[in-house]
């Protein structure tokens, strides 16, 4: 698979470390309070998993699958939900767990959303922030690493359902893929 990697931006002991350092803020910042983590497939799989295993108190786990509508809904922010929760979120503290933050789009869809269905709090923790191409203003309360606006895959993070296997993230070689993240459907 190495082929295809450009660069390795994170690799996989500076990621173990960061969410580690992640898992004990939540569990000093949510004591006493009603945790649920609400990760959303597939990309938040391995960073949830990991996320959960440096928590040191009971925690809910569910998962939400969600689609854009088409191409331009990178741009219109509708989001359609494929997989809903199992769980009520009713009076819990929510914490959604995603991979990466890139318009803001998907997230602020999805915040809203879970406040409406009567949840006590929601915050989001993502694994990887990409502030220059944010669309609309997100409140995100935890960040692993911003990264500058490269098109990246590895630890939860697909190209075309591939390579979501690495455990480390990295930059795909140009050719596998050209730069306009907006031409793809994710
Ligand atoms: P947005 O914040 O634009 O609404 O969308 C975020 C979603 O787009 C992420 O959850 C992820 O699925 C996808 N995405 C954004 N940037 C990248 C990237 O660099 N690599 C990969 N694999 N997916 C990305
Ligand atoms: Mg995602
Ligand atoms: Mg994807």
């Amino acid at each position: 698979m190495k082929n295809i990697i450009k660069e390795i931006l994170l690799t996989e002991d500076q990621i173990t470390a960061r969410i580690k350092e992640l898992g004990r803020m939540i569990t000093e910042d949510y004591k006493g309070k009603n945790l649920m983590l609400v990760g959303i497939l597939k990309g938040a799989v391995i960073f949830m998993a990991e996320l959960a295993k440096n928590i040191d108190m009971p925690v809910l786990m569910d998962f939400m699958a969600v689609s854009s509508y088409g191409k331009s809904s990178t741009s219109t922010g509708i989001v359609r939900i494929v997989k809903d929760l199992d769980c009520s979120v009713e009076d819990k503290d929510i914490l959604i767990v995603e991979d990466i933050i890139d318009t803001g789009l998907t997230l602020s869809y999805l915040t809203d959303n879970l406040k409406k269905r009567r949840a006590k709090s929601v915050k989001i923790v993502t694994l990887l922030d990409k502030p220059e191409r944010r669309k609309t203003e997100v409140p995100v309360d935890y960040i692993g690493f911003k990264i500058p606006d490269e098109f990246v895959v590895g630890y939860g993070l697909d190209y075309a359902e591939q390579y979501r296997n690495l455990p480390y993230v990295a930059a795909l070689k140009e050719g596998v893929y050209s730069s306009k993240t907006d031409n793809v459907v994710f």
